[in-house]
């Protein structure tokens, strides 16, 4: 017998008015196509044979082009202080990271955009892994599905928050990062979430935070700042070079004007790298450009003597400073220590 090979395709890389396409040109009622596009995204089956509102012949033939791509929790650790850290395989066998991370108050999902990073900040763990690949838009939904499904399990609570500060810089994958986003805030075909409870952090791109705000993004934003002297921030994030605070500062200012929603500054401070008054007074002056809050992050050591937590003296400092001139300061503890929370440790150490 003649077999002919089909290059199956995932289905979830349809939209809904291509899948209905296909129904039309197999003979299907396309009305159809959005009972199964409900099945794979609001329900999040993984399977064709789950879909039992749809015959059976037409299961077959969905499995006969198409695959249901799904990730799956390859490892998972639960830390003392309740955070859960999955080691995320995907369906070609590279692995991701996403966490649980538990306030009294919230329960935030931290997820992955790409399967390593092609930035190379000089303190981070995932630029170790270099770049390889963008994860698809059901890669990043299926992440918030598993720790939803998580919070629910653990915590008796479903998922209050998402912040895309796992791998990967997710404005360098926008198109899938925005897709994913268009999915989990969708009532009719996703998990109804409300935009204002997404944060993507970028370390900073300015042309790709301009068409954000033109295309009308709904989330907050983050900025992994880290130092407000462009050599100092160079140092420690290379790319700097190419995207200097200047247009940085011009890019979230056309952010603010539009959105009018207050910008996140992350900021570590490290020994001997920007913890003197030089250093602070920098970031005095860049919180004044456009409304702001800054987060210091307790810095998860890779391995590098070169970056090491800084004293509280200086942590101090820093948040007296910005508090002067009216800055809200938040100090973040370091979530999961005891299972390697810090970015890109866990994939790095099942690799
Ligand atoms: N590429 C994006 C999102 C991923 S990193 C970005 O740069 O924002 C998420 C946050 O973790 C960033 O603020 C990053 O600077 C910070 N980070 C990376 N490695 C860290 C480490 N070892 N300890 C503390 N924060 C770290």
């Amino acid at each position: 017998m003649e077999s002919k090979a089909i290059k199956k395709k995932d289905i979830r890389s349809l939209t809904l008015e291509q899948l209905r396409t296909f129904f039309e040109e197999n003979n299907y009622k396309p009305f159809r196509a959005n009972q199964v596009y409900e099945w794979l995204w609001k329900k999040s089956v993984r399977d064709f044979d789950a879909m039992t509102n749809i015959s059976k012949d037409l299961r077959e033939v969905l499995r006969q082009y198409f695959v249901i791509n799904h990730i799956a929790i390859d490892q998972m650790q639960q830390s003392a202080d309740g955070t859960i850290k999955n080691a995320v395989k995907l369906h070609d066998g590279l692995l991701v990271e996403s966490v649980l991370i538990p306030t009294p108050t919230r329960t935030t999902a931290c997820v992955s955009s790409q399967v390593g990073c092609s930035l190379d900040c000089k303190f981070c763990a995932t630029a170790k892994l270099k770049r390889m690949r963008n994860l698809n838009p059901d890669e990043i939904y299926d992440q918030v599905v598993t720790i939803d499904q998580q919070s629910r399990l653990y915590h008796n609570r479903p998922l209050s928050n998402i912040v895309f500060m796992g791998m990967g810089e997710p404005l360098m994958n926008y198109p899938n990062v925005t897709k994913a986003i268009d999915k989990i805030t969708s009532q009719e075909s996703g998990l109804g979430m409300s935009a204002k409870r997404i944060t993507v952090s970028t370390s900073g791109v300015p042309k790709m935070i301009k068409k954000m705000t033109d295309d009308g993004a709904k989330f907050n934003l983050a900025v992994s700042l880290h130092s407000a002297i462009d050599s100092v921030r160079t140092q420690i994030m290379p790319f700097n070079e190419t995207f200097p605070l200047k247009d940085l500062r011009d890019a979230l200012a056309y952010w603010y004007a539009h959105t009018k929603r207050k910008i996140t500054y992350e900021y570590v401070v490290w020994k001997g790298v920007n913890d003197t008054q030089k250093d602070i007074d920098a970031l005095v002056k860049f919180c004044k450009y456009v409304p702001c809050k800054v987060n210091i992050i307790e810095y998860n050591a890779i391995g590098d003597p070169k970056f090491k937590q800084a004293e509280p003296e200086a942590i101090d400092a820093y948040k007296k400073a910005l508090e002067s001139t009216g800055v809200v300061v938040n100090i973040r503890r370091s979530r999961g220590k005891d299972i390697d929370a810090a970015c890109g440790q866990l994939a790095n150490k099942s690799k």
